[in-house]
């Protein structure tokens, strides 16, 4: 018998039920897919590596003010982090072509582009996350006018962040993906940043070698995705630190110690 509820499974994540109301569990897996997940397979310690860089991301973007999901860091594997309710869009901010834009566009990959660009994709894996228009999801309902206000001014917070914390480590930020979703308080609700900033869901290339160090590894079977997280984590700072044993949090001890 599982000693907690699962409420979600996705490809890389599992969410379960956190020890308080209003929290989950973000646990982070090894399997890696593909091109909606048409390839699939594992990368080694990937999970411990993307919850540990998620965690700093996060940490260190709600300290310049861009609210988030992320609570603490609970062990190895799992995060807690705020129940959110996920608005269905995937959003992806691009500095340089690569990836998609090139297939779509016929942009050469590398090429730097004119200026910053936010797309939005529909977050429907039968669908295939097809891209959509700003107009989709006003017609559609998925988020209003004034979200969509607030979604493209973090994006672009996180870009600013993230191009600079990664050039200062020789990394140059090419592209991401970034969730977003809604807390209620009563009547009113505003939008935070969810999910988790990782080499899955970024472009992430050596400044001086243009080495890739992100999931497009895994995509694009170069071979080398663990030591090429690895090397993201290490460059960031992450990988001396003791995690200790632990690879799950232990939801009744949690609640023992608590006195629930
Ligand atoms: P592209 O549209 O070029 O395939 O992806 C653009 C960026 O968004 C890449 O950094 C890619 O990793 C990220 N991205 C887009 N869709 C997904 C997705 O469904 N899962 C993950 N992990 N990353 C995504």
């Amino acid at each position: 018998m599982s000693r907690r509820r699962q409420i979600y499974e996705g490809k890389a994540k599992i969410l379960y039920e956190g020890p308080e109301p209003g929290t989950l569990i973000q646990y982070f897996k090894d399997d890696a897919t593909a091109f909606n997940a048409q390839k699939k397979g594992t990368i080694q310690g990937k999970g411990v590596i993307n919850n540990r860089i998620s965690e700093y991301v996060f940490t260190r973007l709600n300290h310049i003010g861009v609210p988030n999901h992320f609570i603490r860091r609970l062990n190895m594997r799992e995060q807690l982090v705020r129940q959110v309710e996920i608005i269905p869009i995937e959003v992806v901010v691009r500095n340089v072509a690569a990836g998609s834009i090139s297939k779509r566009l016929g942009i050469p990959e590398g090429e730097m582009l004119p200026h910053t660009l936010i797309e939005y994709y529909y977050k429907d894996d039968a669908l295939g996350d097809p891209m959509i228009a700003e107009e989709h999801i006003r017609c559609f309902g998925w988020a209003g006018h004034d979200e969509m206000q607030d979604i493209a001014d973090m994006a672009i917070r996180v870009n600013d962040f993230m191009c600079g914390m990664f050039a200062a480590i020789n990394i140059r930020l090419i592209d991401f993906k970034l969730e977003f979703g809604r807390i209620w308080d009563g009547d009113f609700s505003r939008v935070i940043l969810a999910d988790e900033i990782s080499p899955d869901g970024c472009r992430l290339w050596d400044m001086h070698t243009g080495e890739k160090l992100d999931k497009d590894r895994f995509r694009r079977d170069l071979g080398g995705e663990e030591e090429a997280y690895q090397e993201v984590a290490r460059r960031l700072g992450l990988l001396q630190d003791d995690n200790g044993p632990s690879e799950v949090f232990d939801l009744s001890k949690h609640r023992k110690l608590r006195g629930k």
